[in-house]
């Protein structure tokens, strides 16, 4: 090194790999290339995903591009993987990119798609569009029926899709029973478990296929990410949906994939804070005379309490919605007279955050629509947080003393 020029070693620093030591956490893999000793091995690693160490996660070559894998990414994948029960995880830069990796790797033009009406909203206008533009054809179901899933299925019907908890209802899918139906039929249950986490349900226990995430929500945790994860429970399922996602170049980057991981150390610890917050606010709502109802798995009263008890392991997650006396107008007063919880779309981090559907997310919905999803003009949803439970009541109870109804 010492004879070649100045320029030659500024452009060669050494690389230090460890010796005698590894590192306790991960280690960011900024740098997208990885060299090779020997050209036979280089070869290999263009065959299919890298694996992490030699052999031991069934991938078939080593990381040479991180566009095709990386090994940040990779600890976060695994890190995803080993929660979920899974053969195999795919990180994207996206909760979308996670949902465009599963059916675009999995369709083709001319295979028909059963999903649940009440869809996370970017979801439910992916599959339309794959629809109008590449004639995959789509039928959705209540989730409710089996019966109604089973008469749904064609020849040409490839995937089940469905949300563990779905947004803002927080309705609860019968996953062993649904997921059961199509697995007679040969189709795949694909799962979006954004909502549960693994720490609450594990889709893949219950029968389904593939499961993803937006972990831009609870896996990161901390409202600093944006990335999603695909976990499968068929290798050879998780090489398809890497080919598409490697196309479509959905990768993650290191530094994202680094906090993810980060943030997913106190996952379990978030997620059951979260539900007994969630848990004991929705009880002291629905007693308060301003609210109409309250949505919460948790409740007696809720439509799917009983599946929610079979199903969700340790909690009942972190939101809830709550259909406000005074419609639209409480709605607007509600959010607006909160101090301590802000008026945010998204969810999952460790502060609340309050939203009003059908003045926001759910904009554009017709009234019927709207009905149809199960929310009302009056319908606000909480996503808690993991602050000091009485800090949340107080600043609920001065909304809703706003709103009129209360004290
Ligand atoms: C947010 C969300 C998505 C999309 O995730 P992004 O990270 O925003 O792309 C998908 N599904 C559910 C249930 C979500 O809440």
């Amino acid at each position: 090194m010492d004879e070649l020029h100045p320029q030659t070693r500024a452009a060669h620093p050494p690389v230090i790999r460890p010796v005698g030591s590894r590192p306790l956490t991960t280690p960011i893999y900024q740098g997208h290339l990885f060299s090779f000793e020997d050209a036979e091995t280089m070869a290999a690693a263009f065959e299919g995903p890298p694996r992490a160490v030699d052999g031991e996660d069934g991938g078939h070559g080593a990381f040479f591009y991180s566009r095709l894998g990386n090994p940040t990414v990779r600890s976060f994948e695994e890190a995803v993987n080993t929660l979920e029960g899974g053969a195999g995880a795919l990180a994207t830069g996206s909760g979308m990119g996670a949902v465009n990796a599963v059916l675009m790797g999995l369709l083709r033009t001319g295979d028909h798609v059963i999903a649940q009406s009440s869809l996370y909203g970017g979801t439910y206008v992916l599959l339309h569009d794959l629809a109008e533009r590449w004639g995959v054809a789509v039928t959705h179901v209540s989730g409710d029926d089996p019966e109604e899933v089973r008469a749904a299925v064609r020849p040409t019907t490839r995937l089940l899709y469905l949300e563990t908890i779905t947004n803002p209802t927080t309705r609860v899918v019968d996953l062993p029973v649904l997921a059961a139906t199509a697995r007679e039929a040969g189709v795949l249950t694909v799962v979006d478990n954004t909502f549960a986490t693994p720490v609450l349900c594990r889709p893949l226990e219950h029968g389904a296929d593939i499961v993803l995430h937006s972990a831009t929500k609870y896996l990161g945790g901390h409202s600093d990410v944006l990335a999603g994860v695909v976990v499968t429970a068929d290798p050879a399922v998780h090489d398809r949906i890497w080919r598409h996602a490697v196309e479509l170049g959905a990768s993650v980057d290191a530094m994202t994939a680094w906090l993810a991981v980060r943030g997913m150390a106190t996952l379990p610890l978030r997620v059951a804070r979260q539900s007994e917050n969630a848990l004991a606010l929705a009880r002291r709502l629905a007693e308060h005379p301003a609210v109409e109802r309250v949505h919460y798995p948790g409740l007696a009263d809720h439509p799917d309490h009983d599946t929610a008890r079979r199903l969700l392991d340790g909690g009942f997650g972190g939101v809830l919605s709550v259909d406000l006396v005074g419609g639209r107008k409480a709605g607007e007063l509600f959010v607006e007279g909160l101090r301590l919880i802000p008026l945010a779309p998204s969810l999952g981090g460790v502060k609340s955050v309050v939203l009003h559907p059908a003045g926001t997310s759910h904009r554009g919905l017709s009234d019927e629509a709207l009905i149809a999803a199960g929310i009302g003009e009056g319908t606000v949803r909480l996503a808690l947080g993991i602050e000091h439970v009485d800090d949340l009541w107080a600043d609920l109870e001065r909304a809703l003393a706003v709103v009129g109804g209360g004290g």
